[in-house]
């Protein structure tokens, strides 16, 4: 059976290569290891298109078999030695290499090749052809490399000291997901016959089989121990692979202005409509407080503007700390704020508001120690209206009739 030897061979030179360099990582640098990954992909690819064996069970190619099984693995591996943060940099460099290769591929192709080796012309065709399923290929590997490290988390809470089975049914899983999922687009593209995917199938089982064994052989003897403790939860993990955290991070530092740490004006346009919207879909309530500092004028003009400025912070910060779940507190404009309450009907937004009054003029005072206050216009859904502008010239209204009765007061729907 030399192919079936052919393939164990080449099973074990690609397993003890990329084990090396991963197991080499602090010497070599991670780079090394990554780079390789990149470059069997190449070979990977051009195999998985022409380069057909027969076994005893079907026709397999080791572009498949051998390097693309080897390479979720390796993905797999990385992880399980590193972490998230890591393992997501080879994940879309794959990602972003393939999409450069047959984005480069459809410009190729408009080229008049000539035949510089006599007898050899350039396989358009097969460019055309693997540019089509490297795209559905680097997508399925995107989604294999998530599934499989996800999937590995899971099993961890039943299969912790079970490493080879965990690593197993991993590949088992993902390997027979991606078999399905490829062979859909080879179906499609090439005609090919369902004896395809069975064959294509059970060289994967084998490939799994082959190599959770020597990964879990090496990690139970010959790797330094994985980093222990608490790990983070699947979601977590699940961010950080997609790079979720770094958006969510990006979206919670943009948005918020710089002197109070509030959200800004252009947060409140961007949020008000869709938490509004989303009351009035779900039949729930929301109310807005409309805030304006008193007097803020004379406080700039008594005591400066950079005492002015010290000042609305800790305006900002006592209204932050009366908030609750559900509210959200935005800086409108100079040393006016609105607060957007999720869930609070007009009766308890005045509450509300009256805890947030209480809040500045208990705990803000300017340099001389005098007392700082706020006048407050309250409006809710459904009586003031349904829409941000509704809700927002109601209170307006109600922050001007609260200044003309004397400020430091609430003003709601009478
Ligand atoms: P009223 O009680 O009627 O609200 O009186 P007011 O003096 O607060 O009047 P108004 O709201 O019209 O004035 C707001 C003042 O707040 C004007 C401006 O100088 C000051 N202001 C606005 N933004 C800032 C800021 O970022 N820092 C400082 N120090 N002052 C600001
Ligand atoms: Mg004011
Ligand atoms: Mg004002």
């Amino acid at each position: 059976m030399p192919n079936l030897l052919l393939f164990l061979c080449e099973g074990l030179v690609y397993v003890v290569v990329m084990v090396g360099l991963l197991h080499l990582r602090h010497v070599l640098g991670l780079g090394v290891f990554v780079a390789a990954l990149g470059v069997l992909h190449f070979i990977e690819t051009y195999l998985a298109a022409v380069f057909y064996v027969q076994l005893p069970f079907g026709v397999i190619s080791p572009g498949s078999a051998v390097l693309f099984a080897g390479k979720l693995m390796m993905i797999l591996l990385l992880y399980v030695k590193e972490d998230a943060a890591t393992v997501r940099q080879p994940i879309y460099g794959l990602l972003a290499g393939n999409f450069l290769t047959v984005g480069l591929g459809l410009i190729l192709q408009m080229h008049q090749t000539v035949s510089a080796v006599p007898g050899r012309n350039a396989d358009l065709a097969f460019i055309d052809e693997m540019g089509w399923l490297m795209l559905w290929g680097t997508l399925l590997l995107y989604i294999d490399s998530l599934l499989i490290i996800l999937l590995y988390e899971k099993l961890g809470r039943w299969l912790r000291d079970h490493v080879i089975l965990r690593i197993l049914i991993c590949g088992v899983v993902v390997l027979t997901f991606d078999q399905a999922g490829f062979y859909i687009a080879l179906h499609a593209i090439n005609g090919a016959p369902a004896s395809v995917f069975w064959g294509g199938w059970i060289a994967k089982m084998g490939a799994a089989l082959f190599y959770a064994t020597a990964i879990g052989l090496y990690l139970k003897y010959l790797s330094h121990p994985v980093r222990s403790g608490p790990r983070p939860p699947i979601a977590d993990i699940f961010n950080t692979l997609t790079f979720r955290e770094r958006y969510e991070d990006l979206l919670s530092k943009s948005g918020r202005d710089m002197l109070t740490g509030a959200h800004d004006r252009s947060r409140f346009e961007f949020e008000a409509p869709r938490v509004i919207r989303n009351a009035v879909a779900k039949g729930t309530v929301v109310s807005l407080l409309m805030i304006d500092a008193d007097h803020f004028k004379s406080i700039n003009d008594r005591f400066g503007h950079i005492e002015g400025d010290h000042v609305l912070k800790s305006i900002s910060h006592a209204i932050q700390s009366a908030l609750r779940e559900g509210d959200h507190l935005f800086r409108y404009g100079g040393e006016e704020f609105v607060v957007l309450c999720e869930g609070l009907t007009h009766g308890d937004a005045m509450m509300r508001a009256e805890d947030l009054r209480l809040g500045v003029l208990t705990t803000v005072m300017t340099a001389d120690h005098s007392t700082v206050t706020v006048s407050i216009g309250v409006a809710s859904t459904p009586a003031d209206g349904a829409t941000t502008i509704d809700l927002l010239s109601q209170a307006d209204k109600r922050l001007y009739e609260a200044k003309r009765r004397g400020r430091n007061c609430i003003v709601g729907n009478l």
